[in-house]
């Protein structure tokens, strides 16, 4: 191939670059490459002061009493980078409960120790468009939960697990792949659940019926709600990014904590139904795989660059942190992490009447 067809690199100079240096702004010089780490600090404060401002137009969960009690003020964020230095700003190391985000964990683990087919036989890979805890698909006859990371799909994979590991297993697990000793079972939150989820034990029980849950329904929403119920830091759902960021591997001890194809499938079905009804959107703003949990927790992973934990526990309609979700639209333009940035992406065709004036001046209309 001629030099002049090969497609241009960031470091062969492009105009986009050129001007940004120019300009000041900030650049990055490889294809995996974040900016320095001062730099990005810098760029997360700013964005963390944008974010603030959108904490108002959220609420905290209340359908958990427990979790009603959480301050909605919060903010954290922890970015963990394969090749540079972590960077936590805010609330990044104040506890809260896993929530939704645990559904990650019960999917890797089952994938893991149940094998894949297993898995799917259980549940699909579809993204619901529904709410988090929806039922109606689950009223059509031959029909499974549409995914694994809502709460019908994560019963189902509860049910699978129980025959094979014990909480304990699962608490375990949690700690060393979120490089955090810290994690424990928050007894308050789980009990408060465990008094108002009808809405989870119909499911269960809807499940049941179907013959997708074969374990004993109660034990199977007690381990689905203890699971919920863990208590990690923005930190260390930002540990956990970054392992799935490397395809499993942990760059620190250089253990395999997961098989490459576990980690491809997790991220995959993050970027897909990691926000629940708000996934379609969430790809397209921000472009990070990420899983939401109405604690407020947001574990991102932006492949082969860096892992993310956010806490922000004012919710948005679908549930996801408010925030954080801001937050994350942000970093991802300020720093290039949509997983379909180009650095040849011309920022001026984000505008709306320029993309439709260039498609007619390209002749391809
Ligand atoms: N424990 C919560 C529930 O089952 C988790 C939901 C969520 O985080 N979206 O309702």
């Amino acid at each position: 191939m001629p030099d002049s067809e090969k497609k241009k690199t960031i470091d062969e100079g492009q105009p986009a670059q050129k001007a940004a240096v120019e300009k000041g702004e900030p650049t990055i010089d490889k294809k995996y490459h974040l900016l320095e780490s001062d730099k990005a600090r810098e760029i997360i404060e700013r964005a963390m002061n944008l974010a603030r401002e959108e904490i108002p137009k959220g609420a905290v969960a209340t359908y958990i009493p427990e979790l009603g009690k959480e301050d909605p003020h919060q903010l954290g964020i922890c970015l963990y980078p394969l090749k540079g230095e972590k960077i936590c700003l805010g609330e990044y190391n104040v506890r809260f409960t896993m929530q939704s985000v645990s559904k990650v964990i019960m999917l890797i683990v089952a994938l893991e120790v149940c094998g894949l087919k297993n898995v799917f036989r259980k549940v699909g890979m579809e993204p619901s468009g529904e709410a988090f805890d929806s039922l109606v698909e689950l009223d059509v006859s031959d029909s499974k939960p549409y995914n694994p990371l809502i709460n019908s799909g994560a019963l189902a994979v509860c049910g699978l697990l129980l025959p094979e590991v014990s909480f304990q297993d699962m608490l375990r697990y949690t700690r060393n792949v979120c490089s955090d000793a810290g994690i424990e079972l928050n007894e308050a939150v789980f009990d408060s659940e465990m008094k108002t989820c009808s809405r989870n034990r119909s499911i269960a029980y809807l499940l049941e019926s179907k013959g997708i849950i074969t374990t004993d329904v109660e034990d199977t929403l007690r381990f689905y709600t203890k699971m919920c119920s863990m208590n990690v830091t923005a930190e260390s759902l930002a540990n956990l990014g970054k392992k799935l960021a490397n395809d499993g591997v942990c760059t620190i001890d250089g253990k395999r904590y997961m098989s490459s194809r576990t980690a491809r499938i997790a991220k995959t079905l993050m970027l897909t139904c990691g926000m629940y009804d708000g996934s379609g959107a969430f790809a397209i703003k921000v472009g990070i795989p990420t899983k939401s949990g109405v604690g407020g927790g947001l574990l991102s992973v932006s492949d082969k660059r860096a892992g993310i934990g956010v806490f922000g526990p004012a919710l948005d309609a679908q549930g996801n942190s408010i925030a954080g979700c801001k937050l994350l639209r942000e970093i991802s333009n300020e720093l290039r992490l949509n997983l379909f940035y180009d650095p040849e992406w011309d920022r001026e065709e984000e505008d709306d009447d320029n993309v439709m004036t260039s498609i007619k001046e390209r002749s391809v209309m």
